[in-house]
Protein backbone atom coordinates (compact mmCIF):
# COMPACT_ATOMS: atom_id res chain seq x y z
CA UNK A 1 0.00 0.00 0.00
CA UNK A 2 1.11 3.26 -0.49
CA UNK A 3 2.79 5.31 2.42
CA UNK A 4 1.17 9.51 2.40
CA UNK A 5 2.70 12.43 4.67
CA UNK A 6 0.50 12.72 7.19
CA UNK A 7 1.26 15.98 9.75
CA UNK A 8 -0.23 16.51 13.22
CA UNK A 9 -0.13 19.73 14.77
CA UNK A 10 -1.30 20.09 18.50
CA UNK A 11 -1.70 22.82 20.93
CA UNK A 12 -3.47 23.99 24.92
CA UNK A 13 -3.14 20.54 26.27
CA UNK A 14 -2.90 21.23 29.44
CA UNK A 15 -3.92 18.51 32.68
CA UNK A 16 -5.25 18.99 36.08
CA UNK A 17 -2.25 17.32 37.21
CA UNK A 18 0.24 19.96 35.47
CA UNK A 19 0.95 18.00 32.36
CA UNK A 20 1.57 20.18 29.30
CA UNK A 21 1.16 20.08 25.13
CA UNK A 22 4.90 18.43 24.58
CA UNK A 23 4.54 15.90 27.31
CA UNK A 24 1.09 14.82 25.52
CA UNK A 25 3.05 14.79 22.26
CA UNK A 26 5.31 12.19 23.69
CA UNK A 27 2.37 9.94 24.49
CA UNK A 28 1.24 10.17 20.83
CA UNK A 29 4.81 9.54 19.63
CA UNK A 30 4.99 6.42 21.78
CA UNK A 31 1.68 5.18 20.53
CA UNK A 32 2.66 6.00 17.04
CA UNK A 33 5.35 4.28 16.94
CA UNK A 34 4.20 1.54 18.36
CA UNK A 35 2.57 1.56 14.87
CA UNK A 36 3.80 1.35 11.54
CA UNK A 37 4.96 4.98 11.09
CA UNK A 38 8.13 6.21 9.28
CA UNK A 39 9.00 9.69 11.14
CA UNK A 40 10.21 11.73 8.88
CA UNK A 41 11.10 14.70 10.92
CA UNK A 42 11.79 15.04 15.03
CA UNK A 43 8.63 16.70 16.62
CA UNK A 44 8.72 20.31 16.54
CA UNK A 45 8.32 22.21 19.37
CA UNK A 46 7.08 25.77 17.65
CA UNK A 47 7.03 28.82 19.89
CA UNK A 48 4.35 31.35 19.36
CA UNK A 49 4.01 35.32 19.61
CA UNK A 50 5.83 35.47 23.12
CA UNK A 51 3.08 38.21 24.25
CA UNK A 52 -0.07 36.23 24.07
CA UNK A 53 -2.07 36.79 27.35
CA UNK A 54 -3.61 33.32 26.95
CA UNK A 55 -0.86 31.28 27.18
CA UNK A 56 0.21 28.93 30.36
CA UNK A 57 4.43 29.24 30.32
CA UNK A 58 6.05 29.58 27.07
CA UNK A 59 3.12 29.71 24.24
CA UNK A 60 4.84 26.57 22.53
CA UNK A 61 2.79 23.76 20.07
CA UNK A 62 4.06 20.80 18.45
CA UNK A 63 3.85 19.01 15.37
CA UNK A 64 4.63 15.33 14.06
CA UNK A 65 5.15 14.29 10.52
CA UNK A 66 5.59 10.52 9.23
CA UNK A 67 4.65 8.66 6.26
CA UNK A 68 1.75 6.54 7.40
CA UNK A 69 -0.19 3.84 5.11
CA UNK A 70 -3.47 5.94 3.01
CA UNK A 71 -5.73 4.75 5.11
CA UNK A 72 -4.24 4.75 8.69
CA UNK A 73 -5.49 8.27 9.70
CA UNK A 74 -8.78 6.97 10.28
CA UNK A 75 -7.69 5.15 12.88
CA UNK A 76 -5.04 7.68 13.78
CA UNK A 77 -7.59 10.40 14.31
CA UNK A 78 -9.92 8.48 17.25
CA UNK A 79 -6.98 7.14 19.19
CA UNK A 80 -5.45 10.79 19.29
CA UNK A 81 -9.54 11.84 20.60
CA UNK A 82 -9.27 9.13 23.00
CA UNK A 83 -6.08 10.05 24.34
CA UNK A 84 -6.63 13.42 25.11
CA UNK A 85 -9.67 12.74 26.58
CA UNK A 86 -7.72 10.85 29.23
CA UNK A 87 -5.09 13.91 29.46
CA UNK A 88 -7.17 16.50 30.32
CA UNK A 89 -10.15 15.17 31.72
CA UNK A 90 -13.38 15.83 31.64
CA UNK A 91 -14.25 19.76 32.45
CA UNK A 92 -10.92 20.76 33.37
CA UNK A 93 -11.22 24.41 32.77
CA UNK A 94 -7.63 25.79 32.18
CA UNK A 95 -7.38 24.07 28.44
CA UNK A 96 -8.64 24.32 25.33
CA UNK A 97 -6.98 21.53 23.18
CA UNK A 98 -6.90 21.98 19.72
CA UNK A 99 -5.24 19.19 17.11
CA UNK A 100 -5.25 19.38 13.25
CA UNK A 101 -4.66 16.15 10.75
CA UNK A 102 -3.42 16.47 7.60
CA UNK A 103 -2.50 14.87 4.63
CA UNK A 104 0.29 15.83 2.17
CA UNK A 105 0.90 19.45 1.06
CA UNK A 106 0.25 22.42 3.61
CA UNK A 107 -2.65 24.78 2.15
CA UNK A 108 -1.33 28.43 1.98
CA UNK A 109 -4.07 29.39 3.75
CA UNK A 110 -2.68 27.59 7.04
CA UNK A 111 0.66 29.00 6.23
CA UNK A 112 -0.36 32.47 5.96
CA UNK A 113 -1.72 31.61 9.75
CA UNK A 114 1.26 30.23 10.94
CA UNK A 115 3.18 33.54 10.16
CA UNK A 116 0.79 35.43 11.76
CA UNK A 117 0.45 33.63 15.12
CA UNK A 118 4.43 34.54 15.40
CA UNK A 119 3.82 37.87 16.41
CA UNK A 120 0.22 38.82 15.96
CA UNK A 121 -3.18 37.93 17.51
CA UNK A 122 -4.75 35.52 15.61
CA UNK A 123 -8.58 35.62 16.34
CA UNK A 124 -10.34 31.87 16.80
CA UNK A 125 -12.72 32.67 14.04
CA UNK A 126 -9.66 33.08 11.19
CA UNK A 127 -7.83 29.46 12.85
CA UNK A 128 -12.23 28.20 12.67
CA UNK A 129 -12.45 29.82 9.15
CA UNK A 130 -8.99 28.71 7.53
CA UNK A 131 -10.18 24.66 9.16
CA UNK A 132 -13.69 24.67 7.16
CA UNK A 133 -12.24 26.42 3.54
CA UNK A 134 -9.63 23.66 3.72
CA UNK A 135 -11.69 20.97 5.07
CA UNK A 136 -9.44 20.22 7.98
CA UNK A 137 -9.90 17.00 9.97
CA UNK A 138 -9.02 18.34 13.58
CA UNK A 139 -10.22 17.68 17.48
CA UNK A 140 -11.00 20.51 19.62
CA UNK A 141 -12.71 21.32 23.05
CA UNK A 142 -13.23 23.87 25.33
CA UNK A 143 -13.39 27.31 23.07
CA UNK A 144 -11.43 25.75 20.77
CA UNK A 145 -8.23 28.43 21.18
CA UNK A 146 -5.96 25.78 20.36
CA UNK A 147 -6.63 25.21 16.80
CA UNK A 148 -4.37 28.64 16.70
CA UNK A 149 -1.58 27.01 17.52
CA UNK A 150 -2.25 23.53 15.83
CA UNK A 151 -2.18 25.62 13.05
CA UNK A 152 0.77 27.23 13.28
CA UNK A 153 2.54 24.58 14.63
CA UNK A 154 2.00 21.89 11.84
CA UNK A 155 2.59 24.64 8.63
CA UNK A 156 5.84 26.01 10.35
CA UNK A 157 8.18 23.38 8.78
CA UNK A 158 11.41 25.25 10.62
CA UNK A 159 13.09 26.00 7.00
CA UNK A 160 14.91 28.99 7.46
CA UNK A 161 16.69 27.82 10.95
CA UNK A 162 16.36 25.82 13.84
CA UNK A 163 17.33 24.22 17.18
CA UNK A 164 16.99 21.20 19.26
CA UNK A 165 15.66 20.55 22.71
CA UNK A 166 16.03 17.61 24.63
CA UNK A 167 12.80 17.39 27.14
CA UNK A 168 13.30 14.93 29.86
CA UNK A 169 9.84 14.39 31.71
CA UNK A 170 9.09 13.15 35.12
CA UNK A 171 6.30 10.73 36.45
CA UNK A 172 2.71 12.90 36.76
CA UNK A 173 3.27 11.72 40.58
CA UNK A 174 6.47 13.33 41.12
CA UNK A 175 5.67 16.72 39.92
CA UNK A 176 4.27 18.02 43.52
CA UNK A 177 8.09 17.77 44.39
CA UNK A 178 11.73 19.55 43.65
CA UNK A 179 13.26 18.07 40.64
CA UNK A 180 16.90 18.23 42.71
CA UNK A 181 18.87 19.33 39.48
CA UNK A 182 22.59 18.85 40.50
CA UNK A 183 23.53 22.30 39.18
CA UNK A 184 27.06 21.35 39.53
CA UNK A 185 26.48 18.94 36.77
CA UNK A 186 24.61 21.56 34.86
CA UNK A 187 27.53 23.83 34.54
CA UNK A 188 30.08 21.02 33.99
CA UNK A 189 27.65 19.93 30.93
CA UNK A 190 27.67 23.55 29.65
CA UNK A 191 31.40 23.64 29.40
CA UNK A 192 32.22 20.50 28.26
CA UNK A 193 29.56 21.47 24.83
CA UNK A 194 30.56 24.72 24.67
CA UNK A 195 29.17 26.35 21.58
CA UNK A 196 26.90 22.77 20.79
CA UNK A 197 24.16 23.87 23.39
CA UNK A 198 22.68 27.38 24.30
CA UNK A 199 20.86 28.89 27.40
CA UNK A 200 21.53 26.42 29.72
CA UNK A 201 23.09 28.41 31.99
CA UNK A 202 23.31 31.94 32.96
CA UNK A 203 26.73 32.71 32.56
CA UNK A 204 26.59 36.19 34.87
CA UNK A 205 25.02 34.32 37.99
CA UNK A 206 25.39 30.76 37.02
CA UNK A 207 22.02 30.65 37.25
CA UNK A 208 20.46 27.01 35.58
CA UNK A 209 18.02 27.44 33.06
CA UNK A 210 17.36 23.80 32.22
CA UNK A 211 14.80 23.00 34.79
CA UNK A 212 11.21 24.81 34.98
CA UNK A 213 9.53 26.02 38.29
CA UNK A 214 6.24 24.67 38.17
CA UNK A 215 4.59 21.23 38.63
CA UNK A 216 4.38 20.51 35.54
CA UNK A 217 6.07 17.13 33.91
CA UNK A 218 8.95 18.72 32.59
CA UNK A 219 12.60 17.73 34.78
CA UNK A 220 14.99 19.58 32.76
CA UNK A 221 15.13 20.73 28.56
CA UNK A 222 18.73 21.11 26.94
CA UNK A 223 18.54 22.97 23.95
CA UNK A 224 22.02 22.77 21.32
CA UNK A 225 22.49 23.16 17.70
CA UNK A 226 22.12 19.27 16.84
CA UNK A 227 19.96 16.29 18.28
CA UNK A 228 23.30 14.80 18.73
CA UNK A 229 24.29 17.08 21.05
CA UNK A 230 21.75 17.69 22.83
CA UNK A 231 21.30 14.01 23.70
CA UNK A 232 24.64 13.94 24.59
CA UNK A 233 24.36 16.65 26.88
CA UNK A 234 21.58 14.88 28.69
CA UNK A 235 23.67 12.21 29.65
CA UNK A 236 26.07 14.58 31.68
CA UNK A 237 22.74 16.20 34.20
CA UNK A 238 21.92 14.73 37.53
CA UNK A 239 18.95 15.17 38.91
CA UNK A 240 17.17 13.18 42.05
CA UNK A 241 13.83 12.52 40.10
CA UNK A 242 13.78 10.01 37.78
CA UNK A 243 13.53 10.44 33.77
CA UNK A 244 10.28 8.78 32.89
CA UNK A 245 10.45 9.56 29.30
CA UNK A 246 12.59 11.91 26.96
CA UNK A 247 12.37 12.96 23.57
CA UNK A 248 14.23 15.24 21.19
CA UNK A 249 12.38 17.82 19.46
CA UNK A 250 13.21 20.18 16.41
CA UNK A 251 12.35 24.19 17.12
CA UNK A 252 11.95 26.92 16.55
CA UNK A 253 13.81 28.36 19.93
CA UNK A 254 16.46 30.92 19.60
CA UNK A 255 15.91 31.50 16.00
CA UNK A 256 14.31 34.76 16.34
CA UNK A 257 11.29 33.93 13.96
CA UNK A 258 9.00 36.09 15.69
CA UNK A 259 10.92 39.44 15.30
CA UNK A 260 11.19 39.62 11.61
CA UNK A 261 8.75 42.53 10.79
CA UNK A 262 9.83 46.35 11.29
CA UNK A 263 6.95 48.44 12.44
CA UNK A 264 5.86 51.74 12.58
CA UNK A 265 4.65 53.24 15.79
CA UNK A 266 1.41 54.34 14.28
CA UNK A 267 0.60 50.82 12.64
CA UNK A 268 1.72 48.87 16.60
CA UNK A 269 -0.99 46.82 17.92
CA UNK A 270 -1.32 45.26 21.68
CA UNK A 271 0.69 42.17 21.62
CA UNK A 272 2.29 42.57 18.63
CA UNK A 273 5.83 40.86 18.62
CA UNK A 274 7.65 44.05 16.36
CA UNK A 275 10.71 45.83 15.97
CA UNK A 276 10.87 49.12 16.16
CA UNK A 277 13.13 52.19 14.54
CA UNK A 278 12.85 55.14 16.13
CA UNK A 279 14.84 58.63 18.07
CA UNK A 280 15.12 58.56 21.57
CA UNK A 281 13.06 61.31 22.75
CA UNK A 282 12.88 61.49 26.36
CA UNK A 283 16.28 60.52 28.26
CA UNK A 284 16.14 56.95 30.10
CA UNK A 285 14.58 57.08 33.97
CA UNK A 286 14.55 54.25 36.58
CA UNK A 287 10.75 53.86 38.14
CA UNK A 288 9.99 52.49 41.60
CA UNK A 289 10.47 49.00 40.81
CA UNK A 290 13.99 49.17 39.36
CA UNK A 291 12.28 49.56 35.89
CA UNK A 292 13.79 51.90 32.91
CA UNK A 293 11.48 53.58 30.79
CA UNK A 294 12.08 55.97 27.95
CA UNK A 295 10.25 57.10 24.86
CA UNK A 296 11.13 57.13 21.01
CA UNK A 297 9.48 59.10 17.57
CA UNK A 298 9.17 57.58 14.46
CA UNK A 299 7.07 60.32 11.87
CA UNK A 300 6.04 62.51 14.65
CA UNK A 301 4.28 59.61 16.67
CA UNK A 302 6.00 58.91 19.88
CA UNK A 303 5.97 55.64 22.56
CA UNK A 304 7.34 54.66 25.66
CA UNK A 305 10.09 51.61 25.58
CA UNK A 306 10.38 49.63 29.16
CA UNK A 307 13.01 47.35 30.48
CA UNK A 308 11.79 45.87 33.38
CA UNK A 309 13.81 44.90 36.76
CA UNK A 310 14.47 41.18 36.03
CA UNK A 311 16.39 42.00 32.91
CA UNK A 312 19.09 43.04 35.49
CA UNK A 313 22.34 44.33 33.46
CA UNK A 314 20.42 45.09 30.64
CA UNK A 315 19.11 48.44 32.06
CA UNK A 316 22.48 49.78 32.54
CA UNK A 317 22.83 49.68 28.44
CA UNK A 318 19.31 50.94 28.43
CA UNK A 319 20.59 53.88 31.04
CA UNK A 320 23.07 55.25 28.65
CA UNK A 321 20.77 56.22 25.94
CA UNK A 322 20.30 60.02 25.16
CA UNK A 323 18.25 62.35 23.22
CA UNK A 324 18.76 61.76 19.70
CA UNK A 325 20.43 58.47 19.78
CA UNK A 326 18.50 55.79 16.61
CA UNK A 327 17.87 52.89 18.13
CA UNK A 328 15.46 49.35 16.88
CA UNK A 329 13.89 48.05 20.15
CA UNK A 330 12.99 44.45 20.12
CA UNK A 331 9.88 44.33 21.70
CA UNK A 332 6.50 43.13 22.75
CA UNK A 333 3.65 45.76 22.74
CA UNK A 334 1.70 46.26 25.94
CA UNK A 335 -1.91 47.47 25.81
CA UNK A 336 -2.66 50.63 27.22
CA UNK A 337 -3.69 50.79 30.56
CA UNK A 338 -5.37 53.28 33.19
CA UNK A 339 -1.89 54.52 33.68
CA UNK A 340 -0.17 54.29 30.65
CA UNK A 341 -0.11 54.25 26.70
CA UNK A 342 0.97 51.21 24.73
CA UNK A 343 4.44 50.44 25.94
CA UNK A 344 7.30 48.48 23.79
CA UNK A 345 8.40 46.29 26.10
CA UNK A 346 11.84 45.26 25.26
CA UNK A 347 13.35 42.07 24.17
CA UNK A 348 16.29 43.92 22.59
CA UNK A 349 18.11 46.66 21.98
CA UNK A 350 19.85 47.21 18.59
CA UNK A 351 21.74 51.07 19.04
CA UNK A 352 21.67 51.98 15.43
CA UNK A 353 23.35 55.52 15.85
CA UNK A 354 24.60 57.70 18.31
CA UNK A 355 23.49 61.29 18.76
CA UNK A 356 26.76 63.90 18.59
CA UNK A 357 25.84 64.90 22.35
CA UNK A 358 27.93 67.92 23.45
CA UNK A 359 28.68 69.71 27.11
CA UNK A 360 28.54 73.31 26.45
CA UNK A 361 30.35 75.29 29.07
CA UNK A 362 30.48 79.12 29.56
CA UNK A 363 34.08 80.43 28.06
CA UNK A 364 37.59 80.43 30.65
CA UNK A 365 38.74 84.35 30.89
CA UNK A 366 41.57 85.22 28.00
CA UNK A 367 43.47 87.21 30.76
CA UNK A 368 43.52 85.24 34.52
CA UNK A 369 42.33 82.08 33.21
CA UNK A 370 39.23 82.01 35.52
CA UNK A 371 35.57 80.86 34.18
CA UNK A 372 33.87 83.69 33.14
CA UNK A 373 29.72 84.64 33.35
CA UNK A 374 27.07 85.78 31.22
CA UNK A 375 26.55 89.87 31.29
CA UNK A 376 23.04 89.26 30.04
CA UNK A 377 21.54 88.56 26.80
CA UNK A 378 23.49 89.11 23.69
CA UNK A 379 25.75 91.15 26.58
CA UNK A 380 28.97 88.39 26.11
CA UNK A 381 30.83 87.19 29.57
CA UNK A 382 32.66 88.90 31.67
CA UNK A 383 35.15 87.94 34.37
CA UNK A 384 34.82 88.08 38.22
CA UNK A 385 37.66 87.89 39.21
CA UNK A 386 39.36 90.31 36.80
CA UNK A 387 36.84 91.98 35.68
CA UNK A 388 37.35 91.45 31.58
CA UNK A 389 34.40 92.09 29.80
CA UNK A 390 34.28 90.19 25.81
CA UNK A 391 31.35 90.68 23.59
CA UNK A 392 32.60 88.72 20.74
CA UNK A 393 33.58 85.61 23.06
CA UNK A 394 31.15 82.64 23.26
CA UNK A 395 30.51 79.65 25.05
CA UNK A 396 32.69 76.51 24.08
CA UNK A 397 31.29 73.13 23.17
CA UNK A 398 32.99 69.89 24.27
CA UNK A 399 31.28 66.60 22.66
CA UNK A 400 30.60 63.97 25.25
CA UNK A 401 32.57 61.08 25.14
CA UNK A 402 29.70 58.04 25.10
CA UNK A 403 29.74 55.26 27.41
CA UNK A 404 28.25 52.98 24.25
CA UNK A 405 28.47 51.58 21.53
CA UNK A 406 26.70 50.74 18.45
CA UNK A 407 24.88 47.17 18.04
CA UNK A 408 22.39 44.84 19.41
CA UNK A 409 22.05 44.07 23.40
CA UNK A 410 20.04 41.91 24.75
CA UNK A 411 18.65 41.39 28.32
CA UNK A 412 20.64 38.23 30.23
CA UNK A 413 20.13 35.12 29.31
CA UNK A 414 17.97 34.43 32.58
CA UNK A 415 15.33 37.07 30.91
CA UNK A 416 15.43 36.20 27.46
CA UNK A 417 12.39 34.80 25.73
CA UNK A 418 12.60 31.37 24.38
CA UNK A 419 12.22 32.57 20.83
CA UNK A 420 15.16 34.88 21.53
CA UNK A 421 18.28 34.30 19.34
CA UNK A 422 20.72 34.90 22.05
CA UNK A 423 23.80 36.32 21.24
CA UNK A 424 25.81 32.88 21.82
CA UNK A 425 23.85 31.65 18.55
CA UNK A 426 24.79 35.37 16.38
CA UNK A 427 25.57 34.42 12.91
CA UNK A 428 24.43 30.30 13.39
CA UNK A 429 21.90 29.06 10.98
CA UNK A 430 20.74 25.56 10.50
CA UNK A 431 18.92 25.69 7.33
CA UNK A 432 16.92 22.48 5.15
CA UNK A 433 15.32 19.64 7.25
CA UNK A 434 17.63 17.52 8.65
CA UNK A 435 18.40 14.04 6.46
CA UNK A 436 17.28 11.42 8.29
CA UNK A 437 16.90 10.82 12.10
CA UNK A 438 19.50 9.77 14.78
CA UNK A 439 18.97 6.50 15.59
CA UNK A 440 17.72 6.97 19.38
CA UNK A 441 15.26 10.36 19.32
CA UNK A 442 13.27 9.42 22.37
CA UNK A 443 13.05 6.35 25.12
CA UNK A 444 10.04 4.38 24.37
P1 LIG B 1 1.74 24.51 27.36
O1 LIG B 1 3.19 24.36 27.60
O2 LIG B 1 0.91 23.78 28.33
O3 LIG B 1 1.35 24.17 25.95
P2 LIG B 1 1.61 27.30 26.67
O4 LIG B 1 2.34 28.37 27.32
O5 LIG B 1 2.08 26.82 25.35
O6 LIG B 1 1.41 26.05 27.63
P3 LIG B 1 -1.16 27.14 26.06
O7 LIG B 1 -1.83 26.56 27.25
O8 LIG B 1 -0.85 26.24 24.93
O9 LIG B 1 0.16 27.88 26.53
O10 LIG B 1 -2.02 28.38 25.60
C1 LIG B 1 -1.68 29.22 24.52
C2 LIG B 1 -2.95 29.42 23.69
O11 LIG B 1 -2.77 30.57 22.86
C3 LIG B 1 -3.23 28.26 22.76
O12 LIG B 1 -4.62 28.03 22.76
C4 LIG B 1 -2.81 28.77 21.37
O13 LIG B 1 -3.56 28.18 20.32
C5 LIG B 1 -3.08 30.24 21.52
N1 LIG B 1 -2.22 31.06 20.68
C6 LIG B 1 -0.91 30.88 20.42
N2 LIG B 1 -0.44 31.84 19.62
C7 LIG B 1 -1.47 32.65 19.36
C8 LIG B 1 -1.61 33.84 18.59
N3 LIG B 1 -0.60 34.38 17.95
N4 LIG B 1 -2.84 34.41 18.55
C9 LIG B 1 -3.87 33.89 19.24
N5 LIG B 1 -3.79 32.79 19.98
C10 LIG B 1 -2.61 32.16 20.05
Amino acid sequence: MSKKLIQIGMDDIDSPVGGCTTHFASIIVEKLSQWIVEWTDYPNLIRLNPGIPYRTRGNGAVSLRFLADTDDLESIIPMVDRLIHDYVKEDYPNTNPGVVFLEGKIPKQVKHLSELALWRVVPIELAERVIETCKIPHYASGNGRGLIGALSAVANTLREDYTYEYIAYRSLKDCKHDRGIDGNSVIAMDKKMGDQVFSNVDPSTNRILIEPHGPDPVLFGIRGETAESVLEASQQVKSRQNIERWMVFRSNQGTGEHLKHDVEIKNLRPYMAAVVKGRVESEPRMIVGGHCIFSIIDRGDRIDCAAYEPSGEFREIVMKLRMGDLVRAHAGVRPASRTHGLTLNLEGLEVVELAKTSIFSNPLCPQCGKRMKSAGKEKGYKCVKCGYRDTEISRTERPLARDLLTGLYLPPVRAQRHLTRPLARSGKTNRNIPYGLISKWHNF
